[in-house]
């Protein structure tokens, strides 16, 4: 049911751009109207996981430790808690391909089908896994229910780090549908009101840059309805450093240093430099500074020390996301 023409097309231009000297020619043949929603919402993708990977290496150390050790930490350089090889992610993006597999392979947000997917992927040995994640991935493997029970302690960022499939597969949809779908796969390990918000917020304004809205809009229409409703998130007063897995803390990190940047890489550093938990706030940044400067503004150096098996699962998968949106899935 997917439908490929157009969007694959772009899709191989943007992913190309990311492995080989941009092509002059295949850029031609892309349609004027999907290549730029697809070079957003490949760029959105990419942005998740260079902030994933970008920020692994400083995860849990403050400000100062960053300092003292880096500078300014500006490289995907690998190491960090987990030791990683320079270019690799952690689990906000290796969680987000997993349930963009189960969308794709379901045509849309089946709790049970991503339940499954996130379960294969606890199997999996991934590099990090969050412990709200991990309780209540096997509390789905206990009872079968794809749905945790609603805790007000389950406000981690878990949840909202993997939004951007459902933003994606949902791109065009009606916002109770896209709240559905969001609600689906966040509540497999996150059942929280304070989740939810940070999930449904991240999706519309990633929809809203997908769309070619600019960031004043896109503030006054999500983050401020976001405030407003739960005006714990407000993030204009105090600096929030060294923000912790509270989504509450992970947010107003992401919104001080989104809001107060005009690039991609300037909003990177500016998030990752805070400390905490910093793959997180990375993967968030990156994934909305992908969707508001598109392609063209993620540095060359952070695209080419990336992962290349992730590079091209990310790139294609936001493709085929897409493409299920237009056929009218979720
Ligand atoms: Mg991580
Ligand atoms: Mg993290």
């Amino acid at each position: 049911m997917l439908r490929t023409g157009a969007l694959s097309t772009a899709a191989e231009t943007a992913g190309r751009r990311a492995d080989l000297p941009a092509e002059s020619h295949s850029k031609s043949r892309t349609n004027a109207r999907t290549a730029p929603l697809l070079d957003k919402a490949t760029a959105a993708y990419l942005g998740l996981a260079i902030g994933d990977a970008l920020g692994a290496t400083v995860e849990f150390l403050t400000p100062n430790e960053i300092r003292q050790q880096h500078g300014v930490h500006r490289e995907l350089s690998g190491g960090g808690w987990l030791h990683l090889q320079a270019g690799r992610v952690t689990d906000d993006t290796t969680m987000s391909l997993a349930l963009g597999e189960a969308i794709l392979a379901s045509g849309g947000v089946d709790a049970q089908a991503v339940a499954a997917a996130l379960d294969a992927w606890m199997r999996s040995k991934p590099v990090d896994i969050g412990h709200t994640v991990r309780r209540n991935l096997i509390h789905f493997r206990d009872t079968g229910n794809p749905e945790a029970v609603a805790c007000e302690h389950d406000a981690g960022n878990g949840a909202a780090m993997r939004t951007l499939p459902v933003a994606l597969a949902s791109y065009g949809q009606a916002a109770a549908t896209t709240i559905l779908g969001s609600r689906a796969q966040a509540h497999v390990t996150h059942h929280n009101a304070l989740s939810d918000a940070a999930c449904e917020t991240l999706i519309f304004m990633v929809q809203d840059f997908l769309a070619g809205h600019d960031a004043g809009w896109v503030r006054e229409q999500h983050v401020a309805t976001l405030l407003r409703e739960q005006p714990l998130f407000a993030f204009a007063r105090k600096r929030r450093d060294n923000p912790s897995g509270y989504i509450v803390e992970t947010m107003q990190a992401v919104l001080q240093a989104f809001f107060a940047t005009s690039s991609f890489e300037e909003c990177l550093l500016e998030v990752v430099n805070r400390g905490g938990d910093a793959d997180t706030t990375g993967a968030i940044a990156g994934m909305l500074a992908g969707a508001r400067y598109g392609l063209q503004a993620i540095p060359e150096r952070w695209l080419g020390a990336l992962d290349p098996a992730i590079r091209q699962h990310c790139t294609r998968q936001a493709a085929a996301l897409l493409a299920l949106s237009q056929a009218g899935a979720p």
